[in-house]
């Protein structure tokens, strides 16, 4: 009786070991070089720009050139497309037809920062200061006293453009955004969390030494001229500028047993060089084609040119489909999307904010979201049940240590990410990722089990 009811157990309910505590010697050698390899790419990718252009790198040593509209589309042939040095997309032409539709991993390379204002620069009790304008949703009291970078573009009227990435080397000095005291605090800490610190209230101090001589504003002078110096750029160039502030330091282990990453930028580039790494491991042509898109502006809501709304990544589909619309729809009809974005991970911190039975756990492996959106799934990708149980094949076959979620309570907040844009083009889409502690924070936190399950989730997804 005790052996049936122990049979019956494992048959009908869910396992109950981890496929976390299940992991050999030798897996556990491969999550940790996987690992070293992405904290590598977060520390060269703290910008889209730089995101993009670290995984060109990256693609090039494997051979991938550019894209041009008429390139030969023969099974093995490896190309990238990039939208602005920002959305960028990696093919890898496989021995199907393009008409049998082609595999994708999408993910976004554009995280919370704080972008600098058109007007930036400004001298106030002493010191020079920058006044940005947040990008992405973030809780604005964790980007006050920590260490800051300025890393972005600076695009001159002559057509020179100019990269900046001041904060990075040990002997720069960083920027910061400086707080009240608790001294004087009394009444601001009475204030809700949401509104004790406005948009204007994030401005880094980047100075305090006037330029010698007479006249106002000094220290800003003093400040352009460092800038000046060291990037050949004025005030006046620096209005067609995208300058953003993130936070400073590497990527780093995080616990007494280094099985986490801590580090700014993982959603969602934790997914990102997931879907890279899983193309590079092709060495040769896979049956469909494959195909990693790497969007942008997913954190203000896949909006603009180089978002997941935009139609280049449509123009470039129909390009590789020989701009033929018969071969074009019937693309789209059989191709399949993971679009991998990083889920919220459980954290005992704060329960009141998850239902326990239907969160993604730390350790568990990539989380899939059949949906996302908020209150009764609005503005959501609600992936069909045959979609899902397609994936469970997959990530069967391919050893994916997975588990299913939601993004919190149902009724506590929301969110979502490209998945709907790309079923919105009729392709069967269905969302999973990375689970993150304190998501949207200077310094999130994942596990380097579940990074590492990102990953075979996206070469799953290429056997399709
Ligand atoms: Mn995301
Ligand atoms: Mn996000």
């Amino acid at each position: 009786m005790e052996e049936n009811i122990k049979e019956l157990r494992e048959e009908l309910l869910l396992p109950k070991k981890r496929a976390f505590e299940t992991m050999t010697a030798a897996d556990t050698i491969a999550v940790e070089a996987y690992a070293k390899g992405y904290m590598a790419y977060l520390d060269k990718a703290k910008t889209e720009r730089e995101a993009s252009k670290e995984a060109l790198r990256l693609a090039a040593d494997k051979g991938y050139v550019p894209y041009a509209d008429g390139a030969p589309l023969t099974a093995g042939s490896k190309y990238t497309a990039v939208f602005g040095d920002k959305m960028t997309i990696l093919i890898h032409i496989g021995k199907k037809p393009l008409s049998e539709g082609v595999n994708i991993v999408a993910s976004h390379i554009d995280c919370p920062r704080l972008d600098l204002k058109p007007n930036p620069l400004y001298e106030d009790g002493g010191a020079a200061y920058f006044t940005p304008h947040y990008y992405g949703g973030i809780r604005k009291y964790q980007w006050l006293t920590i260490p800051l970078e300025l890393r972005g573009v600076v695009c001159k009227a002559n057509g020179e453009k100019v990269e900046v990435v001041f904060g990075e080397d040990e002997d720069d000095p960083v920027l910061c955004i400086t707080d009240l005291l608790p001294h004087l605090a009394r009444e601001q800490g009475t204030k809700p969390l949401n509104s004790a610190y406005t948009g204007e209230s994030l401005n880094p101090i980047i100075g305090s030494t006037p330029y010698e001589g007479e006249g106002e504003d000094r220290v800003k002078l003093a400040v352009m001229s460092i800038l000046s110096s060291r990037y050949g750029i004025t005030v006046e160039d620096s209005r067609s500028a995208e300058l953003s502030t993130v936070p400073a330091g590497k990527a780093r282990s995080v616990g007494f047993d280094a099985s986490l990453i801590g580090a700014y930028g993982q959603d969602d580039r934790v997914c990102a060089y997931a879907s890279l790494a899983a193309l590079f491991d092709q060495e040769e042509a896979p049956e469909r084609t494959s195909v990693v898109i790497l969007a942008d502006k997913e954190e203000i809501g896949s909006e603009g040119l180089s978002g997941m709304k935009s139609a280049k990544f449509d123009h470039l589909l129909a390009s590789l489909c020989s701009n033929d619309l018969g071969t074009y729809n019937s693309c789209l009809d059989h191709s399949f999307c993971l679009s991998c974005d990083v889920a919220a991970g459980y954290d005992p911190g704060f329960p009141e904010a998850f239902e326990k039975r239907n969160a993604a756990f730390l350790n568990g492996g990539v989380a899939i979201c059949k949906y996302t959106g908020s209150g009764g799934k609005s503005g959501s990708n609600d992936a069909n049940a045959e979609t899902l149980g397609k994936l469970r094949g997959i990530f069967a076959e391919g050893n994916v240590a997975w588990q299913l979620c939601e993004l919190g309570k149902v009724d506590v907040g929301g969110g979502g990410t490209v998945a709907k844009f790309m079923a919105e083009r009729g392709i069967e889409t269905i969302d999973a990722g990375t689970p993150v502690l304190s998501m949207h924070a200077p310094f999130e936190i994942t596990s380097k089990f579940d990074c590492y399950h990102t990953y075979t989730a996206s070469k799953a997804v290429f056997t399709l």
